[in-house]
């Protein structure tokens, strides 16, 4: 509208001062002032970066978090499957009831055959054909329950499987000394009481430090590691690297509090995590992450994905966020700029037609060449063409 009314007045006063020009500068100015370049700021900039992040190992799910992502200053990352790799291995059974290790290994397994947390990993052993289970229930964060043989079992963390009030001391005093060693441990129970003590170990991912550095570096001021596995398990991963707050037994909704605490006190959270458990708060933070191989519940709710196993991957695209983020930026300067210069001399008789026409689509042009400054250098677009782009292009 704006515009339509400085052409009207273009006319009028042309009309008024020099009828043969009217025309000719009325045309300049509708010319000059098309919006081509302050359209295409934005799209053709993200278009660019899209490939380029996929090449970095993280493909964007939803465009418009990229600039979440660029302006993120809290990260906040899930431990089991998110800084470590999720490959528990059990390090050691210790039987607390009336059953032996054998058959305590079958029931865990029975308990976690449909499980999609990667403890189930751990337990990946055939059941034998015999076993009758029943009303089988996942409690996220906290482990499994079902009716095997006519009995209730529960598998998860201690205070799940057992009421904490019914633990004997020694039992308490086992779990306690294998999470002090650094070990998730697993309690398998049924309505008389605990059977076993599955300890359970889970290394981190490599690069973790690194990456955590880099984002330091890029902007990102507070860094948290919210798990649902128990304190001294939590507290021992974290001693190595340089974070803020690292909080272990936080149920889902005590990981949401946080997010909305960060959020509450006028920061943009970037949350990082790949289980059930990790859903509402991906959903909740500012901008999230989620991995390829995380459940679905946890894909689905989150704005990137990590294509492969390399965390690193996150820092890479936090930094090419910000890139992408500033050339937006200039491209909007640069249009809006170009228009709001170009009109007035255009209005004054100072453009012919056919030079509006030529500034007009050198404005755009000049948009589509600063965007294409976000493409990968030549080689590594090279690679990517190779087999890795189109078997990282899978998990989408
Ligand atoms: P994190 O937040 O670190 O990813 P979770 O919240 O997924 O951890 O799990 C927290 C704890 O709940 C685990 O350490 C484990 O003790 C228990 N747990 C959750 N799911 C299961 C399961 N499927 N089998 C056994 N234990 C489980
Ligand atoms: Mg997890």
């Amino acid at each position: 509208p704006a515009v339509l009314v400085i052409a009207l007045f273009t006319t009028l006063i042309w009309v008024w001062l020099e009828p043969g020009a009217a025309v000719a500068n009325t045309v300049a100015v509708l010319i000059v002032s098309c919006p081509c370049a302050l359209a295409l700021a934005t799209p053709v900039a993200l278009t660019v970066s899209a490939s380029a992040f996929v090449q970095k190992g993280i493909l964007p799910l939803r465009m418009d978090a990229i600039e979440a992502l660029a302006r993120a200053d809290v990260v906040a990352f899930d431990k089991t499957g998110t800084l470590t790799q999720g490959r528990h291995r059990v390090v050691a059974v210790t039987c607390v009831g009336t059953i032996d290790e054998t058959r305590a290994r079958r029931l865990a397994a029975a308990l976690e055959l449909h499980s999609e947390h990667p403890i189930a990993r751990a337990f990946d052993a055939e059941v034998p054909p015999g076993l009758q289970v029943a009303a089988r229930c996942n409690h996220p964060g906290e482990g499994i329950s079902a009716e095997i043989e006519a009995e209730g079992w529960r598998l998860g963390r201690p205070a799940f499987a057992v009421p904490p009030d019914t633990m004997s001391e020694q039992v308490h005093k086992r779990i306690a000394g294998l999470e002090r060693r650094g070990y998730t441990v697993v309690v398998l129970a049924n309505d008389t009481g605990p059977q076993a003590l599955f300890a359970l170990a889970d290394p981190p991912r490599p690069g973790i430090a690194g990456m955590l550095t880099r984002l330091r570096a890029l902007g990102v001021t507070v860094i948290g590691i919210l798990s649902g596995d128990n304190q001294a398990t939590v507290d021992r991963l974290a001693a190595g690297f340089d974070v803020d707050a690292a909080l272990g037994r936080m149920r889902p909704e005590a990981k949401m509090a946080w997010v909305r605490a960060q959020q509450a006190a006028g920061r943009r959270l970037l949350m990082v995590g790949d289980g059930i458990n990790d859903a509402a708060t991906l959903s909740a933070a500012n901008v999230s992450v989620s991995f390829a191989h995380a459940t679905d519940l946890a894909q689905g709710s989150s704005d990137f994905l990590l294509l492969g196993e390399d965390i690193g991957a996150l820092a890479a695209a936090r930094g090419y966020a910000a890139r992408t983020r500033s050339i937006i930026l200039q491209n909007l300067v640069w249009a809006a700029g170009y228009n709001l210069c170009a009109v007035p001399v255009a209005a004054a008789g100072l453009i012919p037609p056919w030079a509006a026409a030529i500034g007009m689509s050198l404005s755009s042009l000049i948009v589509v060449a600063n965007s294409l400054r976000l493409r990968p250098p030549a080689e590594q677009r090279q690679t990517a063409r190779g087999t890795g782009f189109s078997d990282r292009e899978q998990p989408a």
